[in-house]
């Protein structure tokens, strides 16, 4: 170790209960927040366990709410917090995916009420204090230690329905959260040791939970390297693949798991030369690859995930537009981002094509 170690490491505080069959205990975790009557969010094609969850919690249930859609949008919000209001709730279980835990960080952010959250994907919303809504076809975030849930259920039985395809890109999504971590301007060594542990236990995980999405250990691990990946998300600054994400999606209505799973090769590709040590963390964590960028590329193959953002419905010449809003403000990354590189990085991205520097 050639450079003195310089980092600022601040912990997020709250509870983390994992294991098949963890839901069991969510009366206990209610009690433990000192809630009385909480509201069960969802998105529609979750309501019938939100339903369960409800019947499951008895009285501490004030109702059932399943209107949870994909970036949160403003009305929808204000929708749940008067539901909240008019049944009296005191806080929030939210169970499903980004979309149910962005609504109850929603709900948090103007009220304050606390959030018990209970993870169907491995998005990882539920570790970060930050939020999203949309408002006039333009997504706004933001941090707040408000929007933290203060416990987590990850209980692997809840994602056994997770259909392979969704498993796959959302996994690829988890790994994004650690692969810029490794390279944030707020890196420190121990998000750096979860990303490693993240990512070795999402690739290992998730061919295992495409060939058989039954296979319990298998969507344990995968809900464990979730999981780690979620808190590298929570700790740190992301940079340009989640930039870039973030106005494919905004700007395009790009589907977020899938998108974050075509560009994150090509993205990891750009950042490399001027990353070596999260090159070589993620070689570790890939079974020694010396490329991680193609490894990844190769793995979103083998889980017959989409591979081009022609595929997901964008047109070429939108590649000009999204450059633009990725230049348009500046932010940490640790190459310098360029019009010419990232029209290449994108346009690469568009085809299909294996990434390049
Ligand atoms: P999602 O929550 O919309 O879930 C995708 C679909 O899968 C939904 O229809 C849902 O009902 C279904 N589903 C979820 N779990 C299931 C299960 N176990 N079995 C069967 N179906 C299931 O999507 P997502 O990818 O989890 O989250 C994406 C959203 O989360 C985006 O809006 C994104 O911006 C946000 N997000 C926010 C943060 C943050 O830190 N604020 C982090 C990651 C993602």
């Amino acid at each position: 170790m050639s450079q003195a170690r310089n980092f600022t490491y601040q912990s997020l505080p709250m509870r983390v209960v994992m294991g098949p069959g963890v839901l069991s205990r969510l009366a206990d975790e209610i009690d433990m927040a000192g809630l009385k009557r909480v509201l069960v969010l969802c998105s529609p094609p979750q309501q019938a366990l939100g339903e369960a969850v409800a019947r499951l919690i008895g009285h501490r249930a004030a109702g059932v709410h399943p209107h949870a859609r994909m970036h949160v949008p403003a009305e929808s919000a204000a929708v749940a917090r008067d539901r909240v209001a008019e049944l009296g709730a005191d806080g929030c279980v939210a169970i499903g995916g980004g979309s149910a835990i962005g609504l109850a960080k929603a709900i948090a952010l103007e009220t304050g009420l606390q959030i018990i959250a209970v993870p169907t994907t491995y998005a990882g919303s539920e570790m970060t204090s930050v939020w999203g809504l949309t408002e006039n076809g333009r997504k706004r975030t933001g941090k707040d230690p408000r929007v933290l849930p203060v416990s987590v259920l990850y209980d692997s039985e809840l994602t056994l329905s997770l259909p392979a395809a969704v498993s796959a890109t959302s996994g690829m999504n988890a790994i994004a959260h650690a692969v810029e971590a490794l390279y944030a301007p707020d890196a420190s060594p121990i998000i750096s040791l979860m990303a490693e542990e993240g990512v070795r236990s999402l690739a290992a995980a998730l061919p295992a939970v495409v060939a058989n999405p039954q296979d319990l250990f298998a969507r344990g691990d995968a809900q464990y390297g979730a999981w780690l990946c979620g808190a590298c998300l929570g700790a740190t600054t992301m940079s340009l693949h989640h930039k870039l994400c973030h106005a494919l999606g905004g700007t395009l209505d790009l589907p977020h798991a899938e998108t974050h799973t075509v560009v994150l090769p090509h993205a990891l590709a750009y950042n490399q030369p001027a990353a070596p040590d999260a090159v070589a963390a993620l070689g570790r964590a890939m079974g020694g690859a010396v490329n991680p960028a193609m490894a990844l590329w190769e793995l979103a193959r083998s889980l017959g995930a989409p591979g081009s953002l022609r595929e997901l419905g964008m047109e070429e010449d939108d590649i000009g537009h999204i450059v633009e809003q990725a230049l348009a403000n500046p932010y940490a990354n640790p190459r310098q981002v360029t019009a010419d590189g990232l029209t290449g990085l994108l346009s690469r991205a568009w085809a299909g094509e294996p990434p390049t520097s």
